[in-house]
This record gives C-alpha cells, sequence and structure tokens, in this order.
C-alpha cells in the first residue's frame, strides 16, 4: 500500500511527503480507509506504530471534506489524551500534518491558565486536543459545547483509564451529539475499555497490530 492509494486529501499527502514518510504503517494502511468511510474503530496498537497519523490522517481529510466553519464554542472534532505530554505531541502531529490544510486546532490541558484557552474555545476550532477532566471543566462552564462535535477519537483509552478518566469520558461521550464518527486507540483491552467501547461505539472495525 502507498500513501496515495488510501484516499487522503491533497494537501495532507503533500505534508506526508514533507514529513519523510515514504509507505504507511500497517495500522496506517489498515485504519485510515476505515476512518475515511466513517467507521467506528478500535484500534490496538502500542505507541510507535504510527498510530497518531493513522487518525490524524484521515481526520483531517474528512474535515477538509465537509468545508464547514467551526462554530464558536465549539469544536468538529474532539482528540482526549491521557497526560498533558501526549495532548501536546498530537497537536504538533496536527500541526505538522495539517500546515496546508488551513484547518484550525487548539490543545487544552490541566495546570494550564485557561483564560487563553477559553479565548480560543470562544472562536471555535476544528480540532480540539484535550486531557478529560479539563475538557469537562470548560464543558461545565459553559465555554465549550460539545453538541456540534461529529468526531471523537480516544488516544491511549487505557492509560485515561488507569489515571481516573473513565468517569470524565463518559461524560464526554454523553455530551456529544449523533450522528458521529467514534475512534479509539489502545494498547490493551482491559474490561473496562471493552465496556466503553460497546456503549458509545456503533458497530466498530478493529484493526489490531
Ligand atoms: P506514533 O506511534 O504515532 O507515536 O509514531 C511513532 C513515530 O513514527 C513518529 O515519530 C512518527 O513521526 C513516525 N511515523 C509515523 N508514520 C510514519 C510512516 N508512515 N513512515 C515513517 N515514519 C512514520
Amino acid at each position: 500500500t502507498t500513501f496515495s492509494q488510501l484516499g487522503l486529501a491533497e494537501p495532507v499527502l503533500r505534508a506526508v511527503t514533507a514529513e519523510g514518510y515514504n509507505v504507511p504503517t500497517p495500522i496506517q494502511a489498515r485504519a485510515i480507509p476505515l476512518f475515511l468511510a466513517g467507521r467506528d474503530l478500535v484500534g490496538l496498537a502500542q505507541t510507535g506504530t504510527g498510530k497518531t497519523a493513522a487518525f490524524v490522517l484521515p481526520l483531517l481529510t474528512r474535515l477538509m471534506a465537509e468545508k464547514k466553519q467551526a462554530p464558536g464554542l465549539s469544536c468538529r472534532a474532539l482528540v482526549l489524551a491521557p497526560t498533558r505530554e501526549l495532548a501536546a505531541q498530537i497537536g504538533a502531529s496536527v500541526a505538522a500534518y495539517g500546515k496546508f490544510t488551513g484547518l484550525t486546532h487548539t490543545v487544552v490541558f490541566g495546570g494550564a491558565k485557561p483564560g487563553p484557552q477559553i479565548r480560543a474555545l470562544a472562536r471555535g476550532v476544528d480540532i480540539l486536543i484535550a486531557t478529560p477532566g479539563r475538557l469537562l471543566d470548560h464543558h461545565q462552564s459553559g465555554k465549550l459545547r460539545l453538541d456540534l462535535t461529529r468526531t471523537v477519537v480516544l488516544d491511549e483509552a487505557d492509560q485515561m483509564l488507569d489515571l481516573g478518566f473513565m468517569p470524565a469520558i463518559r461524560r464526554i461521550l454523553s455530551a456529544v451529539g449523533h450522528p458521529r464518527t467514534t475512534v479509539m486507540f489502545s494498547a490493551t483491552m482491559p474490561p473496562a475499555i471493552r465496556q466503553l467501547a460497546s456503549d458509545f461505539l456503533n458497530d466498530p472495525a478493529s484493526v489490531a497490530v
């Protein structure tokens, strides 16, 4: 498989080339077409497999295809990550892979001043990358609505479980509207993660690498 066979938008392919990637990794080759087709997805994958690009590249492509503007106080797509470090890393990947797309993104996490985060959310953003606790704070204080969000990615779901974020994740997913595409990546599949998938994902395809 080559990147150009996967159905990605041209500006996304250009960024992939600029990154120096020649061949999709196995998780990318399998997950990208499913995500582009709008399937819910459970990906069993460790760090280092290229899982970030496996969800960021099709996410950018789908958001470009819709040609919609991000509504104020809202995000079109939400990416949840367990730690500020991972959230920042995903933000850097979105910036790199999305640099020719014109799509906007912002990263919010705990331990940082809420003011700038609130101002960024007020304008509306295409892709919001967040840790669950701070995201829920913004939602509960009325600074972020989730009913217009149509795509959710849960990255390192088992880590979020271990850090005690399961109640926050369930509240967030309950607030996101339908129809939506929900994609989950996890290095392991403990029962609580299987249950989360069965409660919130719609007939998900499974990809394991
Ligand atoms: P990840 O598993 O998302 O943490 O990615 C691991 C590393 O692989 C990152 O440094 C990426 O830049 C790199 N990477 C992702 N996809 C590819 C690819 N198709 N070809 C070469 N490197 C890649």
